[in-house]
């Protein structure tokens, strides 16, 4: 039996929403139980989830299942990277796997080796002891970029994994090569609870001395990398400048810019007007935007019907970090709905919601009515935008976008626009954080 629920990242979990999901479970895994049917517990979750009342779900969820399952069911939890682990998820779970990759484009990869290690967990195969070393620190690292791409292939290259791969292979019994998973925690900087931070954890085969070593060894190497995890990013007008200085070198090029600062992904409204504002200001008249979420505008756009031009006040309305709304003349180029657009693999389609593409002094606008970041280029294709017809593309997505941008962008540039999701961790309320954490105190590991 499967349950399967996703929702945008914002406020925390409403309670009784997360207490039926998980109750849903619970009582699915209790009927699987009493029937004799349990083989074995494979959980999918972000690893940084956060409801009313409960500040570490995925600890919570496990605290409950445990019990219920036994203390020998196989457990096997993958996360997303940017979790925060917690000893309630360790302690009641057999492996914890995260993603290796920022954007997260192995979930389907980790999830099969999570699978065949819990299956041999359920077989008595492999006796797992993990060991965690925590990092107290708050950021962002970007996987395919150096040292962190050099760092990610060198943890990978510790997995020994007794041949525990596709094959099913395990014929080295040498205790060096032991190491089942090797997972680098970054943390999710936007949960204000105390256990929000960074760690490696290492898991091996019935040698617990040894996860534990090599935990602390790639914690410190990880923790050497803090300043250098994140591609540095400019505010409005030097991203702006930049983008033109790249543009007179790659004529007829796309620029492709980040306003992360405004990520649904992480928790933004995702209808900021900062960079719309900006590129108007500026006169620039080949840009296309998205996506803009403000469904009060796509209603209007969809009355109007294709071909109408009208006065919209679009964006701006979530909220006072969304900046004030644009009041603007645009004509409606193109409406959608029932489209889909890709996630990170052409496998991954989600809807888009209903799209209006509209159009005020050559910027192109796509907005939805469906919150989300666009992660690849059919996120403005369906809805009738060729971002490669522009010359500067932005995209509301702080780095999921860049596994199918990149390789057709002239450039890719990270805008530090203002937003809920902007980058300045010394500007954000944290009230419940464990101190000392770097950026925003110095520490020594
Ligand atoms: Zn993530």
């Amino acid at each position: 039996m499967s349950t399967l629920a996703f929702a945008q990242p914002s406020a925390p979990t409403v309670k009784v929403d997360y207490e039926l999901l998980r109750d849903e479970i619970l009582q699915d895994l209790q009927a699987a139980v009493s029937v004799g049917q349990l083989d074995m517990v494979f959980l999918i979750m972000h690893g940084a989830m956060m409801a009313e009342g409960f500040d570490d779900c995925e600890g919570d969820l496990l605290q409950r299942v445990r019990p219920i399952v036994g203390p020998d069911c196989a457990i096997g939890v993958l996360l997303d990277l940017h979790c925060n682990i917690t000893d309630a998820m360790l302690d009641n779970a057999s492996i914890i796997m995260a993603c290796r990759e920022y954007p997260h484009v192995d979930f389907e990869e980790r999830g099969t080796e999570l699978f065949d290690q819990i299956h041999a967990v359920a077989r008595g195969e492999i006796k797992p002891k993990t060991a965690q070393f925590r990092i107290p620190m708050l950021s962002m690292f970007h996987t395919p970029r150096e040292p962190m791409r050099s760092f990610v292939d060198r943890a990978q290259a510790c997995e020994g994994a007794r041949g525990r791969d596709s094959s099913g292979s395990s014929e080295n019994s040498d205790s060096s090569t032991s190491v089942l998973q090797v997972s680098l925690a970054h943390g999710f900087p936007w949960s204000d609870f105390a256990g929000a931070g960074a760690s490696v954890l290492v898991t091996t085969d019935d040698d617990p001395a040894g996860a534990a070593a090599l935990a602390e060894q790639l914690g410190h190497e990880f923790f050497a990398l803090r300043d250098q995890g994140t591609e540095p990013s400019q505010v409005i007008d030097a991203a702006l400048d930049t983008a033109a200085k790249v543009l007179i070198e790659t004529p007829g090029g796309t620029v492709v810019m980040s306003d992360g600062s405004d990520n649904a992904g992480g928790g933004a409204a995702s209808d900021s007007t900062f960079l719309i504002r900006a590129c108007l200001e500026r006169g620039l008249t080949d840009v296309a935007i998205g996506l803009l979420w403000d469904p009060v505008v796509v209603d209007m756009a969809f009355a109007a019907g294709e071909g109408a031009i009208l006065d919209m006040r679009i964006g701006g309305k979530a909220g006072p970090m969304s900046g004030d709304p644009l009041d603007l003349k645009v004509k409606v180029l193109k409406l959608t709905e029932g489209k889909k657009h890709q996630l990170w693999t052409a496998e991954q389609l989600v809807h888009l919601g209903r799209t209006a593409l509209l159009e005020s002094a050559g910027v192109q606008i796509v907005v939805n009515d469906l919150r989300q970041q666009p992660m690849h280029p059919s996120a403005f294709l369906e809805a009738g935008c060729d971002p490669w017809s522009k010359s500067l593309v932005i995209v509301k997505s702080s780095q999921h976008f860049y596994a199918n941008f990149e390789p057709q962008a002239a450039a890719v540039i990270y805008c530090d626009a203002p937003g809920s999701m902007n980058g300045n961790v010394f500007e954000r309320p944290y009230q419940h954080i464990t101190r000392p954490i770097w950026p925003l105190d110095e520490i020594a590991l």
